[in-house]
């Protein structure tokens, strides 16, 4: 899945804390043995990342969870793991803050 790594630092809140701990809430799935989303990596994640799939038919925003090398690619297309979990970051779906 090709995703574009989205610049939301001005989006860096929600009533979970932290866009790490909205993923966690909302994925289901424990962080500490969670590794970066991007294909081929094998570093932890640490950082709940803003992306957009590239695909036109889909616009909204999901939180990924990334290592901080490949979360620094701001703007920059990533190649994720087909099987791995996106998280909705319009708060109004989810946490609703
Ligand atoms: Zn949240
Ligand atoms: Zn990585």
């Amino acid at each position: 899945m090709r995703v574009k790594n989205v610049n939301a630092t001005a989006y860096n809140t929600c009533r979970c804390g932290s866009w790490l701990g909205h993923w966690q809430k909302f994925s289901g799935q424990a962080l500490g043995i969670t590794t970066c989303a991007e294909e081929t990596c094998q570093e932890w994640a640490e950082v709940g990342a803003h992306v957009q799939k590239e695909n036109f038919a889909d616009r909204a925003w999901y939180i990924a969870l990334l290592c901080n090398r490949h979360n620094a690619q701001r703007g920059g297309s990533l190649d994720l793991d087909n099987d791995v979990k996106l998280v909705s970051a319009n708060v109004a779906l989810t946490c609703g803050s």
